[in-house]
């Protein structure tokens, strides 16, 4: 009775793990690149919760190469709160950093969303580009206040979607870099 039973989960288990093993050894093979999924934590940033998860949501509609999940343990981007000083985030430009939301900055009337979006953009390996249009994010505070353009420009999209393709490349050295 044992014995049958422990045969019949073998054998489940062995239906389960061949499609995945010829899944992986076929992935490297397959034209699509793959997907790098990281995971970012926004409870150090309360105020900003819903904020950050639409800044999020906006690159996962812009690029298929980096995919950007909420996971409160274990994240390797990390929201904070700060009441001065205005936002940052301390990056290697390759999906780690902490990033810090300002909420004086906030309350002078800059857009929350975009503030996420922009230091997001950042951890993905954009720069600052403080004199284009509010249509690009990383024109940060640039464009003032009346810029709640939370979404990345195709450019921009464009741009993450090209340092992704191959996946995780070997991160740079941390810097501070504002919104
Ligand atoms: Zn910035």
């Amino acid at each position: 009775m044992n014995g049958r039973v422990i045969g019949r989960v073998v054998a489940l288990a062995t239906a389960v793990a061949a499609p995945l093993g010829l899944g992986l050894a076929t992935a490297p093979a397959a034209s699509a690149a793959a997907v790098t999924t990281l995971y970012y934590s926004s409870s150090g940033a309360p105020d900003y919760l819903a904020q950050i998860d639409q800044g999020a949501a906006n690159w996962n509609a812009a690029v298929t190469d980096v995919k950007l999940v909420k996971r409160n343990t274990s994240a390797t981007i990390v929201f904070h709160e700060i009441s001065s000083g205005g936002s940052y985030t301390n990056t290697n430009g390759h999906g780690r950093g902490q990033i810090y939301l300002d909420t004086s900055q906030v309350a002078e009337g800059f857009d929350p969303t975009r503030i996420a979006a922009h230091e997001l953009g950042h951890n993905l390996g954009l720069p600052d580009h403080y004199s284009g249009p509010c249509t690009e994010l990383m024109s940060g505070h640039g464009p003032g206040t009346a810029c709640k353009n939370a979404k990345p420009s195709a450019a921009e999209a464009a741009k993450v979607q090209s340092l992704w393709v191959n996946g995780l490349v070997a991160a740079a050295e941390s810097r501070a870099v504002a919104y």
